[in-house]
């Protein structure tokens, strides 16, 4: 599929700006320390924002620090996410940060168990600044409607589906380009889209062959 330079840039220049526009403030965007960030991105996964973000602060809160946890006996952090199998991560995280807090490569971070891909881009993007490309179901909810792919778990780890959302990933303004597509993939293209109000449906492939002609 051919998809053009300027549809590109228009699908940039766009996104950027309905992200300087509407800013989320979330706490895990201002942490310090990459214990945290981890941990944010591990409750993340397939996790509401307005869910995750009571606990992640009182995460934060009781374990400033990767010792916290680790001497804490049998931490149950994510009880109330209901998501119970999660905790080995986080311990898996802790162990490693512990003696290792220099891990801004992917190699790096990969090596950790449970942190996959979209986890360590998401950490060197949006904690170490660094241009990382991230894919998530946000991510391909919105290119797959935009450009035109056709929706498929397979997208997810699709080799040239990858390639192209590393395209579309600027080199400048590459941390708040992935903030604005997670929040406009939340906010604006959501499973059920608000075509109406969004700022993208001029050059959209869904808007114009599946909204326009019902
Ligand atoms: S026009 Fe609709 S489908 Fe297209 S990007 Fe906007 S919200 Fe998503």
């Amino acid at each position: 599929m051919e998809i053009k330079y300027s549809d590109i840039l228009y699908f940039r220049r766009k996104l950027l700006k309905w992200g300087k526009e509407n800013k989320f403030n979330f706490v895990w965007r201002n942490v310090d320390n990459l214990w945290h960030a981890l941990v944010a991105e591990i409750m993340l996964q397939r996790t509401r924002s307005d869910v995750v973000e009571p606990e992640f602060i009182k995460f934060i809160n009781e374990y400033p620090t990767p010792h916290n946890y680790l001497i804490k006996e049998q931490p149950k952090t994510f009880k109330n996410l209901g998501l119970p199998g999660r905790e080995q991560i986080i311990k898996d995280i802790a162990e490693v940060l512990k003696d290792k807090q220099n891990l801004k490569e992917k190699r790096d971070l990969l090596s950790i168990k449970g942190v996959g891909n979209y986890t360590a881009a998401a950490v060197r993007s949006m904690y170490f600044n660094v241009r990382d490309t991230i894919v998530d179901g946000n991510v391909v909810r919105v290119y797959s409607r935009v450009f035109g792919f056709k929706r498929s778990p397979k997208l997810y780890t699709d080799k040239s589906f990858f390639e192209f959302a590393d395209r579309v990933t600027p080199k400048r303004n590459s941390r708040i380009f992935n903030y604005s597509l997670l929040d406009f993939g939340r906010e604006i293209c959501s499973p059920i889209p608000k075509c109406e109000i969004c700022p993208l449906k001029r050059k959209c492939h869904y808007f114009k062959n599946i909204i326009k002609v019902k």
